[in-house]
């Protein structure tokens, strides 16, 4: 089944029409479970108990699967597993081997080449792992893995080496001994719930998780990672939302890659989190052939600003093995930055950064807007190719010349 919001014949919109098209929101619709009751369909649970996850299934719901991708499929539980909501599925268009949604969730033979600059642990996080499933790569806070599990598996994961347990990475957390490496180190203020997917976790033990944490008072500030906004937003639902409304402050940062993935569905999910108080940031893996153009990012990134999140961070992909085939230049990153600022909404503007391989941490990339810098002045480009002077302060106020040549009496 198609997406409501796909074109109708399968041809593309008009030229002029696509960017509005792209940020029309459409319900993911029904498609092979038209006759699943609403109860069912739109609890969290059935979604998951119902997800695709073999080639056969996919062969049977997608009749135009590729070679390239069944044996991909037959491949994936070596690797990463294969599982997609029923939900999720139906924003694929099984008449276009390129739907970026497609893309993301249903693996490809390319998986198993990794060429010889990819890594299993790209961010080189085993290595600065105080306790299993903790990772303290920065001084004031760590990356809590609570879990392997997610709702549905993206192709391009950069902890594929653990999430599934595909590969036999025998991945327990033990919550005991990362919450006390946490109490036990103050300078920790920040703590980022991952995995796997924390919403995966019922409420009551994702309560459990989050009281213990706010109980250590250097703990300031908690944050969640999750996909399942976008791939299961039947999980959002009131009683969650509630739970997680008493552990301010605490942000949820989503993922999600493309427009088609705000339905109206994420978009309700989306404004009941933001209800609780939530700030919602958002974060982009940039992948070949699905967000690789500057209007689709766009629209993506305004289309978020309408469903109450905050587009935080671009990835650009990770080194993980096998991902090459969804991997973009850092070049097309750099020029679809070039046509998001100043021209379109700061708000909708985020961070693009590449995760320095082996465990570096984030480093942001940007177009080059200061051409030069000395002790006198800088010449800036605006977004517009215009050229400009600003002169360099002395003091913290502007001056028109040398800071040596000025003399206090001179300064206002
Ligand atoms: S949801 Fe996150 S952790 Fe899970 S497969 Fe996707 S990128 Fe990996």
């Amino acid at each position: 089944m198609q997406a409501e919001n796909s074109s109708k014949d399968g041809g593309e919109p008009p030229a002029g029409n696509r960017f509005q098209a792209l940020k029309k929101f459409s319900s993911a619709g029904r498609g092979y479970w038209h006759d699943v009751s609403d109860a069912d369909w739109n609890d969290w649970r059935w979604q998951l108990k119902h997800r695709i996850t073999t080639a056969k299934q996919l062969q049977k719901f997608i009749p135009t699967l590729t070679p390239e991708e069944y044996a991909g499929a037959k491949l994936a539980n070596t690797k990463l597993a294969l599982a997609i909501t029923p939900y999720f599925f139906n924003l694929i268009d099984p008449a276009d081997e390129n739907c970026p949604i497609r893309l993301q969730v249903i693996p490809k033979l390319a998986e198993t080449h990794t060429a010889s600059w990819e890594m299993s642990d790209p961010c080189g996080e085993d290595s600065h792992s105080p306790v299993p499933g903790l990772v303290h790569r920065y001084p004031d806070r760590v990356l809590f893995l609570v879990t392997d599990r997610c709702a549905a598996y993206c192709r391009y994961c950069t902890r594929s080496r653990l999430v599934s347990n595909a590969t036999g990475y025998d991945f327990h957390p033990e919550f005991d001994k990362q919450i006390a490496y946490i109490a036990a180190h103050p300078e920790i203020r920040d703590v980022l719930l991952s995995g796997g997917d924390p919403l995966l976790l019922s409420d009551d033990k994702l309560e459990n998780l989050l009281s213990r944490l706010r109980a250590i008072p250097h703990v300031e500030f908690l944050r969640i990672g999750s996909r399942i906004p976008t791939f299961l937003p039947q999980r959002i639902t009131p009683e969650l939302c509630a739970m997680l409304k008493k552990f301010h402050p605490l942000f949820l940062s989503i993922h999600s890659n493309h427009p088609r993935e705000l339905t109206t569905e994420v978009r309700d999910a989306l404004g009941r989190l933001a209800d609780a108080g939530i700030p919602l940031g958002n974060q982009t893996v940039l992948l070949k052939h699905v967000n690789d153009d500057a209007e689709v990012m766009k629209a993506h990134l305004q289309k978020l600003l309408m469903c109450r999140v905050k587009p935080y961070y671009i990835y650009q992909c990770d080194l993980i093995s096998g991902s090459a085939h969804l991997r973009a230049s850092v070049r097309t990153g750099l020029a679809i930055m070039e046509k998001l600022r100043g021209h379109t909404t700061g708000y909708a503007v985020p961070t693009y950064v590449i995760d320095a391989p082996g465990g570096g941490g984030k480093v942001p990339v940007s177009p080059e807007y200061v051409l030069s810098h000395n002790a006198d002045r800088v010449v800036i480009r605006n977004f517009e190719g215009k050229i400009f002077e600003y002169p360099e302060a002395a003091d913290g106020r502007p001056c028109g010349r040398p800071p040596e040549r000025i003399e206090e009496s001179q300064l206002v």
